[in-house]
């Protein structure tokens, strides 16, 4: 089904290059490396193609997006075209100079990742020492650029009791929004599942404690917050539905309908060397194949709620279930449902972590496997 409503949103990971090694990190295993990567010029041209099209809001993120010296070009090139820009950066790399010069080519917003509420979680979480010290420095120099600022806490077993500690700090750091997200289980937070799977009762802890800031702080600070998507009965709208309204350019200009969706390995997608923006906005069959609701078997096909959340995540299917096209797990409608909450309870205590890193074997990789009668929780 092709569409002629243009894209509102785009992600763009400029880069998988990043100075931390987070477990949980959404990029895939099989990382590229610089050289892979879209030129300056390429990616100048697919900013101009964006907002071409109509696209408002492009998010600049990564790996770590401050690691391109252009970023600013690109800044400059969008704020000419009026399109919003939001810089999601895990903040370690950048300096005073850096971010006044961000701010001054037109730089609307940023987003600062904390791994933990303190140094001690952020810097074994991300696997640098003095981590959590920069990431502080750096959201002061957001804010004496007069940016507004959103702290992004990324949440699973090692820091979900941290989330008022969380809350504090954004306070602290004179953040307007906070944004309390349980780590989805795809690329580095599949392969470490059983590790960072919280327990049922700190999930519970997690959401009463929001709940009670949340009236606390209403008006103060805008507290955004994820469910854990393995404790929930029904699923979210991936990036707002598959193709729907927002595409991801990945470093080497690979373009998707969401970051983890090169998980589906019988998908084949076109890349912006090859082809305009628009045509495959429009035409490509990989947006094709999941846009819209005509796609869709049951429970889905007839379910109220299907215009909502889409049936949910096609790459979170096929993890879980094997076949992307089948009801995101997490629904509790979903034949695959129990399988979802079999895996809710798999968390291991101590169980070994793999930090992210460039050149992974493979045999990591095949670990993640679908679950089936024989192996329940897909490991
Ligand atoms: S999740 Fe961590 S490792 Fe991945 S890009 Fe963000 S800061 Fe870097
Ligand atoms: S059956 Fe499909 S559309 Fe209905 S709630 Fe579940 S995932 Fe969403």
């Amino acid at each position: 089904m092709s569409t002629n409503l243009p894209p509102l949103g785009m992600l763009a990971e400029l880069t998988h290059r990043c100075p931390l090694q987070c477990p949980y990190c959404s990029n895939p295993l099989d990382l590229m490396k610089a050289n892979a990567e879209l030129s300056t010029q390429q990616w100048s041209d697919v900013f101009e193609q964006a907002a071409d099209m109509g696209v408002l809001q492009v998010h600049l993120s990564g790996g770590e997006p401050t690691l391109r010296k252009d970023l600013d070009t690109f800044i400059e090139i969008l704020a000419r075209r009026g399109v919003y820009t939001n810089l999601i950066t895990a903040g370690v790399s950048l300096t005073l100079d850096r971010m006044k010069s961000l701010a001054d080519r037109g730089l609307d917003h940023v987003q600062i990742s904390f791994q933990g509420a303190s140094s001690q979680v952020t810097d074994f979480i991300g696997n640098m020492k003095g981590a959590h010290e920069k990431k502080l420095r750096a959201a002061e120099f957001v804010r004496q650029c007069d940016l507004p600022l959103t702290i992004n806490a990324p949440i699973h077993r090692y820091n979900i009791d941290q989330t008022d500690e969380f809350i504090k700090l954004a306070l602290d750091l004179d953040a307007e929004r906070i944004e309390i997200a349980n780590t989805q289980f795809y690329g580095w937070a599949l392969l470490n599942r059983a590790s960072l799977m919280p327990e049922r009762a700190a999930v519970e802890r997690q959401i009463h404690t929001i709940e009670l800031e949340r009236e606390r702080l209403k008006g103060r600070l805008l507290i955004d917050f994820v469910v854990p998507d393995y404790f929930a009965d029904f699923p979210k709208a991936c990036m707002g539905g598959w193709a729907n309204d927002a595409f991801v350019v990945s470093p080497d200009g690979t373009v998707m309908p969401c970051h983890a969706a090169a998980s589906i390995p019988h998908m084949r997608f076109h890349n912006v060397r090859e082809r305009p923006l628009a045509e495959i906005w429009q035409h490509s069959p990989a947006f094709n194949s999941y846009r819209g609701t005509d796609w869709m078997p049951e429970p889905c096909r007839s379910c109220e709620r299907k215009h909502t959340d889409f049936g949910g995540c096609r790459c979170q299917a096929l993890a879980v279930t094997g076949a992307a096209e089948n009801a995101d797990p997490v629904c509790s409608l979903s034949p695959f449902h129990g399988h979802v909450q079999r895996l809710a309870k798999s968390g291991l205590p101590n169980a070994q972590l793999t930090f992210r890193r460039l050149g992974l074997q493979t045999p990591a990789v095949a670990r993640v496997v679908p679950v089936s009668r024989d192996n329940p929780v897909g490991d």
